[in-house]
């Protein structure tokens, strides 16, 4: 799969600005959002038809009848129309109105049958679609579903950005976990990647910080929830601003530029590299120890992972992390890493599978 920079849109300004409703609820409340968003820098209208709710007895989108207010949109507002797809069906219908884009939801995004059910509907057809990361942190899954796309003949692909679910997480509704779109950007540096504040947050109040967040990290585009009404909304009512609040964040927001091998941060690049050089040094020295610890383990007949020590490991952090300016979760999950990673090589020693 190759993307040189796809130019999902046709040369629209960027950062690309998706926005609407969760769900389309009635003819009204679809012209309302639309029209309020008009001038709002908006470049595509965004509508929820098909809902795919977690359980069952929620409100799960008007389904077929909301694709004809989507194209009164389009045709009276001049706003480009997308829209969720999750079958076949939603992709005949969808295409059958005209509407201009389509993306993958997350749940959809975590079944194979199901996304290249979509893509065989899709084979032979020019049109943009964006794929959400799947409601797991699994990257491949992700790529998986991109791939089934592109084979399928659609190459004006993107990715949404829209947190992870998972069961401890509180602050978040889904946890961004950053690192995994950075890499699907790092193996795919020509694919617009899009971020979704509304489905990350959960709740209204944080989606400046988080758009701010995805601007900083170089993301294309945001895909904001935006209702006039929000409490009174269908689905999602928490994460939802109104045209007027959505104004006021795009405001808000700062736009950096991009800086690529300025003098001024080569310094301190260079300086970080040599960190990273002497953290493999000692990377490698521990795991030394670590295999001759094995080696001992061995001769003993002593198992190789002692879970007190990987408790002591990992609660150390805490005092070593105290008065420094680091986050003690993430140290501690490092550590769990790295602890994991001496398991490994001690299991290769006691297994004897480096002789
Ligand atoms: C949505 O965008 O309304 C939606 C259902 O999102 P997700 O697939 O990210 O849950
Ligand atoms: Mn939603």
């Amino acid at each position: 799969m190759n993307f040189d920079k796809i130019d999902i849109f046709e040369n629209q300004a960027t950062p690309l600005l998706i926005a609407g409703p969760c769900s389309a609820e009635s003819e009204e409340q679809v012209m309302a959002v639309a029209t309020s968003l008009v001038t709002k820098g908006v470049s595509m209208f965004r509508a929820g038809i098909w809902k795919p709710r977690t359980r069952p007895g929620c409100f799960e989108g008007v389904g077929k009848e909301g694709l004809v207010w989507l194209q009164r949109v389009k045709k009276e507002l001049g706003l480009s129309v997308t829209t969720e797809v999750a079958t076949a069906a939603h992709v005949e219908q969808a295409l059958a109105a005209g509407i201009d884009m389509l993306w993958v939801g997350a749940r959809t995004t975590t079944n194979p049958f199901a996304v290249q059910e979509i893509a065989d509907a899709l084979r032979g057809v020019d049109i943009p679609v964006l794929v959400k990361n799947p409601v797991n942190p699994d990257l491949e899954l992700w790529v998986g579903a991109l791939e089934r796309l592109y084979n399928a003949g659609i190459t004006r692909l993107g990715a949404i950005h829209r947190g992870f679910s998972s069961y401890a997480e509180k602050f978040f509704r889904n946890s961004p976990q950053w690192q995994i779109p950075l890499e699907l950007r790092r193996r795919m540096p020509g694919l617009p990647l899009f971020c979704d504040p509304s489905h990350i947050s959960g709740k209204r109040e944080l989606i400046l910080s988080l758009s701010q967040q995805a601007m900083d990290l170089g993301f294309d585009g945001l895909m904001v929830e935006t209702h006039c009404n929000p409490v009174c909304a269908l689905s999602d009512a928490r994460q939802q601003v109104t045209p007027d609040e959505l104004e006021l964040i795009l405001e808000r927001i700062v736009h950096r530029t991009a800086n690529v091998g300025n003098a001024d941060f080569e310094v301190f690049r260079k300086r970080i590299d040599e960190i990273d050089e002497s953290i493999v040094k000692l990377l490698a020295a521990r795991m030394d120890i670590s295999r001759e610890l094995g080696a001992i383990k061995r001769e003993r007949g002593v198992a190789v992972f002692q879970p007190y020590r990987y408790n002591e490991t990992i609660e150390k952090c805490k005092e070593l992390c105290a008065g420094k300016k680091l986050d003690t979760e993430t140290v501690m999950e490092i550590f769990g890493m790295i602890h994991c990673e001496s398991v490994r090589q001690q299991l290769r020693i006691v297994s004897g599978e480096n002789e």
